[in-house]
Formats: C-alpha cells, sequence, structure tokens
C-alpha cells in the first residue's frame, strides 16, 4: 500500500490537542474509484484514527486553492521562477515560456535569477531595466556567494511554493541552502494536507505529508519541506518543459504582464482579438516581446487546430 504522512491539524474530537502530529494514511479504496487523487498540499479529512499506532485513512479531500501537475501539488501559493544570468545565459524567449506557463496557473511568481556574481553591474541593470519593460521586478541572487538569498527566503514566507525554471540554472542548490539553514534533516521532507473537518463532527481532520512506498524503485514522489521562516517548499523543482497545455489562444495575451492591465481594462475592446493586426486594436505590436508572443500563438494554434 501507498502511505500518506498526514500532519494534524485540527482534531475535533478529543481534549488533548493532536495538532501536529503526524499519521501514516492510506487513501479510502472510494476515493481511487471515483478518481479523486490525493495530492501532496491537499487538506483532508482523516478517519480510523488508531493514535497509538500513527495510523489513519484518508476519507476525503477538501476543495483545492490551486493546483499543478509539474510537479503534481496542490494548494500552491506562489511559483518561484529562477533563472541563471551566465551559465547557462538567461535565453529571453525560454524565459518567456516558462513565465507564461508559470502565469498560465494563476498563481502568483516571482522571478528571480540566480548567478549575479557572473555578470557586471552594467549588464544587471540592462536586464532589470529590460525586465521591467515586461513588467517583472526580478530579485537578482546568487547560490554560490548568497546574495539576496534572505530576500527570497522572505518571499517564501507563510506560503507553500514551487521552484520552477530549465536545468542548470541553480534550482537544486538553491532547495537545498533553504532546506539547510531550515536546519530540516532529510527524513523530515513531508507533504502536508490540511483539513479543516466541517461535516463529520466523530472524524480527524489532518494536514497529510506523505511518505509513500518506502524506498521503492524510482517512483518520484513529490514532497513538500518546512522552511525557517514557516510555509512549505517542494523539494522537487516544476516545469520541466513547459507545455503551454493550459494556454488557449485567447489567454495567451493574458500570460503577458504587460498587456495584461490594457486587455482587462477592455482598452482592446474587441472580444475574441487575437492582437495580431485587426484593425482598430490598439494592444498589437509596439512591445518587445510581441514577436515571442506571436510565436507562441502559433505553437498553440497549430495544437487546437
Ligand atoms: P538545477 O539544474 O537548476 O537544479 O541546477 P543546480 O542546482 O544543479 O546547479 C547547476 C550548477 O550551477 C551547479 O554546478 C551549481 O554549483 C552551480 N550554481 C548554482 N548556483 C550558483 C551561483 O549562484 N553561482 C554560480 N557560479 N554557480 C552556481
Ligand atoms: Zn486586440
Amino acid at each position: 500500500a501507498n502511505f500518506m504522512r498526514v500532519v494534524v491539524s485540527e482534531d475535533r474530537s478529543s481534549s488533548s490537542s493532536k495538532e501536529g502530529v503526524e499519521l501514516l494514511c492510506v487513501v479510502r479504496a472510494v476515493l481511487k474509484k471515483i478518481r479523486r487523487r490525493v495530492l501532496v498540499g491537499d487538506k483532508v479529512l482523516v478517519g480510523s484514527i488508531d493514535w497509538d499506532d500513527g495510523r489513519g485513512m484518508i476519507e476525503n479531500v477538501f476543495q483545492r486553492r490551486s493546483e499543478i501537475l509539474d510537479p503534481p501539488v496542490a494548494n500552491v501559493d506562489h511559483l518561484l521562477v529562477l533563472f541563471s544570468l551566465d551559465q547557462p545565459k538567461l535565453e529571453p524567449f525560454t524565459l518567456t515560456r516558462f513565465l507564461v506557463e508559470a502565469e498560465s496557473t494563476g498563481i502568483p511568481l516571482t522571478l528571480a535569477l540566480n548567478k549575479c556574481e557572473l555578470i557586471t553591474e552594467e549588464e544587471l541593470e540592462s536586464w532589470k531595466m529590460r525586465l521591467r519593460g515586461w513588467n517583472y521586478e526580478p530579485f537578482f541572487c546568487s547560490v554560490g556567494t548568497k546574495e539576496g538569498l534572505d530576500a527570497i527566503a522572505l518571499v517564501l514566507r507563510d506560503q507553500t511554493s514551487v521552484i520552477v525554471g530549465p536545468s542548470g540554472v541553480g534550482k537544486s542548490s538553491l532547495i537545498n541552502v533553504l532546506r539547510t539553514s531550515g536546519g530540516v534533516q532529510d527524513d523530515n521532507w513531508f507533504e502536508p494536507i490540511i483539513g479543516n473537518n466541517k461535516w463529520f463532527e466523530d472524524q480527524r481532520v489532518g494536514e497529510v505529508s506523505t511518505r509513500s512506498g518506502r524506498g521503492k524503485h524510482t517512483t518520484r514522489n513529490v514532497s513538500l519541506l518546512p522552511i525557517t521562516e514557516g510555509g512549505y517548499l517542494a523539494d522537487t523543482p516544476g516545469f520541466n518543459q513547459p507545455s503551454l497545455l493550459k494556454v488557449t489562444k485567447h489567454s495567451l495575451a493574458l500570460c503577458f504582464p504587460e498587456i495584461r492591465k490594457m486587455i482587462e481594462e477592455e482598452k482592446c475592446g474587441f472580444k475574441d482579438c487575437l492582437h495580431i493586426g485587426e484593425p482598430g486594436c490598439v494592444v498589437k505590436g509596439e512591445w518587445e516581446r510581441y514577436p515571442y508572443y506571436l510565436q507562441l500563438l502559433d505553437e498553440i494554434r497549430v495544437r487546437e487546430d
């Protein structure tokens, strides 16, 4: 059986507080039958608890605030998009792809640029200005020199976050630093599911943290690790290959913050406008990333047609 580790957040049925207690839980068969997949980060209802053995059963999953699929995590509050300024070089179109994928989730995001010690002050300033034109205020940091890491830790505070970005930019290094600073050991990594029991008076509610099938080959399970300032960070980075599957030709423009406001304020007035030169469209052209927009739009149209 696959076990999920649940951290209890609320226990209505006993006088002594069980908050923070961890339970090893199986998922009730009926949930599997109705394809109700329990994700890391889910809030769940736990029943059939044996406090002495630390066992229980996940009986229901509460509605999610958000969910992402790569890695599979529910109730993500925040995405940290991480790129490096050099080694590998910051590539604006690749960055745009990741940003669009992140924006399409609707989850708030922060952009951080790593390895800042590898470029000159002038280059850094020039990226700052350029990205301001895209409506992003990036954090500059170096996991190597520790520069700018405090600011990032602050951004992650009290939230459930996932770091996303291409390979080689320093995601694992950053996760490692944040983990050690928390003094958390490997076997403390866990996957919380937080519950809030409204309907089942005699059952307990918990925060689930999983450790499935111990030592089983390579089924990679994402875990959430608690960080110093409070909150959780996924141990596995995400968006390996931004698929843009949640982006439609009509939602694409909304994934570009530099024109999103214009569209939301209906400056473009045309419903269903793709902003590709329709007469009277005010959104077309004139912005740096317009060629990227067109390229991604092409990709999406090929997929949709
Ligand atoms: P990931 O693929 O995004 O997880 O990247 P890694 O964390 O594996 O890092 C890739 C390489 O970049 C490793 O050799 C790291 O030591 C190196 N690296 C990480 N952060 C920095 C940094 O701030 N500066 C420099 N110069 N190298 C870094
Ligand atoms: Zn338009």
